[in-house]
């Protein structure tokens, strides 16, 4: 059965690259119907908080990246974080002693730095290079008598190749004579990291194991112990690095990187998702929208290209639009209005307002957040202002003034709101009527009207612009300090 987990060291945010790595896992358990686990890897203690372990699992759960076992949750193969794991590590340490595959080096930390400084000397791999892989048992028993510190180091055999088959690179090999012996346990008794990840992996059964490709050299160790182990190996998949524009790798002063800043700034999950999912892969097609179940549809680890993805902040913006106009209306709109309220730019809720604000609005915004920008730039314009003081009409003065002079008297008559009270119908009418008097139309007539009523040359539709503008008004629905 398929197995995959997401491994976290809770020592920070979840960013985007962990993030698509997580969903690459779900997707693919998903859509082999298999397991996705999540694990979290606190060996390293000085670095690990809970408040970073519970801000990744809260972001995961915002993207719906829901777990089948791991914490919270629980499952058979638990505990699920390697803090509480100890136990196992030290019984296949042992294991790999007993066998011969695990010895125990006595050397000093000075002794490490010479063997390393000569080995620079003579332009030598870095390898173990000390006597204890060949001691006699009585000089171990010896070192153990004096109680002389020492590390559990991994024999890594002298010749030969280690081979895998990458589900996404192909094949990779490593020649083992650079490989020196590793450390799996270190003399204070804490498991080191590759040796942990491998109990793991192993003991909970996982069969595919799919991260950064960054963890290609831990695959080698990871390999070695596993078969010492006896462990039958999992499949592997090394997923390429998210790259910045400049194609350097993507960091903090690139600017947002990760989940929660995009959460914060109001990025929709959906969007976030289907955005992640492009780093690295497509369906072949031009298609690029997917919700979540077209994505698990869809996917296949073979079609994980190879090469880096670079993130574009502009690219996962526009797909924000795309995924904010894909929610029914009714939602949307609730969603939008809530927002206006929240920040304080409506002043009471006014159900028909909203939906004709979102409706005139939507198609112009990429997020929920923009929907505010929006919303008072169209409110906050001064059409009274504009109109009485020649300093205020900002564009091509002699075009605009005998229709400014006109649209002034029918303002201050009110003739205008009157036709505007009466909705689109009433607005019509009194468009075709007041250019029937200056005999204007088409362009001649809306552009000049456009920019006096809404202070801009394009918009969305004037003429429930220019509704919504006056019911914003004379309704109090706006607060006076919008925009
Ligand atoms: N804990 C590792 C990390 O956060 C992941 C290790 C793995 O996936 O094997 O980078």
């Amino acid at each position: 059965p398929v197995r995959v987990r997401f491994a976290p060291s809770p020592t920070g945010n979840l960013h985007v690259g962990g993030a698509r790595t997580a969903l690459f896992n779900y997707l693919f358990a998903r859509s082999k119907g298999g397991k996705f686990v999540l694990r979290i890897e606190d060996t390293d203690l000085e670095r690990s908080t809970r408040e970073s372990e519970e801000a990744v699992l809260r972001d995961l759960a915002w993207l719906g990246l829901d777990w089948d076992e791991g914490p919270g949750v629980g499952g058979d193969y638990g505990p699920y974080r390697q803090s509480e794991r100890n136990s196992m590590y030290k019984q296949y340490a042992e294991k790999l002693l007993e066998s011969g595959h695990v010895y125990r080096c006595f050397c000093s930390n000075e002794e490490l730095e010479k063997m390393k400084e000569i080995a620079e000397l003579k332009k030598l791999p870095p390898v173990y290079s000390g006597k204890w892989a060949t001691a006699a048992d009585g000089e171990v028993e010896e070192e153990l008598a004096k109680g002389t510190p020492y590390t559990y180091r991994f024999r890594v055999p002298k010749e030969g190749s280690l081979k895998i088959n990458d589900l996404i690179r192909g094949e990779v090999s490593w020649k083992l004579d650079t490989v020196g012996d590793f450390v799996i346990m270190r003399s204070n008794g804490q498991p080191v990291y590759n040796f942990c990840v491998t109990v793991d992996d192993a003991t909970m059964a996982i069969s595919h194991v799919i991260r950064a490709e960054e963890h290609l050299p831990n695959t080698l160790r990871q390999a070695l112990i596993y078969k010492a182990l006896g462990f039958p190996m999992p499949s592997f998949a090394h997923v390429s690095l998210i790259l910045a524009p400049d194609r350097s790798k993507l960091s903090k002063r690139h600017g947002a990187t990760s989940v929660g800043q995009y959460r914060d700034m109001g990025y929709l999950p959906q969007a976030t998702v289907n955005y992640l999912a492009l780093l690295g892969w497509g369906d072949g097609t031009e298609n690029e929208f997917f919700t979540i179940d077209q994505l698990v549809e869809k996917f296949s680890i073979g079609r994980v290209n190879k090469s880096g993805a670079v993130f574009d902040s502009t690219k996962l913006r526009w797909m924000n639009g795309q995924h904010l106009r894909a929610i029914p209306f009714e939602e949307l709109s609730q969603l939008i209005g809530e927002h206006w309220k929240s920040t304080g730019l409506l002043t009471e809720s006014e159900g028909p307002f909203v939906d004709d604000a979102v409706q005139l609005l939507k198609d112009g915004i990429d997020l929920v957040t923009d929907s505010g920008t929006a919303l008072s730039n169209l409110l906050s314009y001064p059409v009274h202002a504009t109109l009485t003081s020649p300093e205020g009409r900002p564009i091509v003065e002699d075009k605009l003034s005998e229709v400014s002079a006109h649209l002034l008297a029918a303002y201050d008559s009110g003739e205008l709101f009157g036709a505007l009270e009466e909705g689109p119908a009433g607005w019509q009418k009194w468009v075709k009527g007041f250019g029937k008097t200056l005999k204007r139309k088409g362009k001649s007539l809306f552009m000049p009207l456009r920019v006096l009523l809404t202070g801009k040359l394009h918009g969305p539709d004037m003429g429930s612009s220019v509704i919504l503008i006056y019911k914003a008004g004379n309704h109090g629905i706006v607060s006076p300090q919008a925009g």
